[in-house]
């Protein structure tokens, strides 16, 4: 049985995150863009679950359509945050770190515009990931983990559940446009990532888990041989000039 359930922010699966149901509580995956909790809570209710079911919010990266609305779903849900420590300048500046925003083609320079000017309300994560220390969701009732997946920023977070689903959020991307719309099935690069090696380390590591079921922050949901398409189309020979 599925354990995650996509909550869409923009329609089609253009910005997605995720429910992940627990035994004990559940946790909730990225919070969209700024100005998204009544969407996501409006959702969480669709799914029957109750805000004050949610027992943790894992912000994934300190890109602002994934953290745009943490602080308020935090207040809200009065739940803790969960982030990494190499991602925090962002949280608690409540701005993306641009310099960490490396073009992978270059017409799509628009994205860095358009994020650049953006700006939230700061959060200080209550949890903070250090190095590669996995973290263990047992105490939610969730068989999983979440694990440090330096690549897209310098401090993602991706999610391995026992069930052999995984949410990978923008290693990588499908669809068009924004990953959206149509063509889910079409792996793609998100517009930016920091650091194609570390990127590639990153995959080495997330196939390394048994995983049958890939969630994505723009586009997917994939299998496996659409993940290792990416990895062998995009990354084999990563490095920053790919
Ligand atoms: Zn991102
Ligand atoms: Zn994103």
């Amino acid at each position: 049985m599925n354990k995650v359930i996509p909550i869409s922010i923009w329609s089609g699966g253009m910005i997605n995150c995720f429910l992940i149901k627990g035994t004990k509580k559940h946790i909730l995956v990225d919070t969209g863009v700024p100005n998204s909790e009544k969407k996501i809570l409006k959702q969480l209710k669709k799914h029957n679950v109750d805000k004050n079911e949610i027992g943790l919010i894992i912000i994934t990266h300190s890109h602002i359509d994934h953290f745009g609305s943490a602080y308020k779903l935090k207040q809200i849900l009065k739940a803790p945050i969960l982030a990494h420590q190499l991602d925090v300048e962002s949280y608690i500046t409540g701005k993306a770190d641009i310099s960490t925003m490396k073009l992978n083609k270059p017409q799509w320079w628009i994205f860095k515009q358009i994020i650049k000017n953006q700006k939230t309300e700061p959060f200080e994560p209550e949890i903070l990931i250090e190095g590669d220390t996995e973290y263990n969701l047992k105490e939610w009732g969730v068989n999983g983990k979440v694990i440090h997946t330096p690549g897209h920023t310098p401090g993602s977070l991706s999610i391995v559940l026992e069930n052999e689903e995984v949410i990978i959020m923008d290693m990588m991307a499908s669809g068009i446009l924004l990953g959206g719309i149509i063509f889910h099935k079409r792996v793609k690069h998100p517009p930016f990532h920091d650091n194609l090696t570390e990127l590639k380390k990153s995959f080495d590591k997330i196939l390394l888990e048994k995983g049958k079921r890939y969630y994505l922050g723009h586009g997917g949901p994939l299998d496996r041989a659409q993940v290792i398409k990416y990895y062998d189309n995009h990354l084999k020979k990563a490095d920053n000039t790919a």
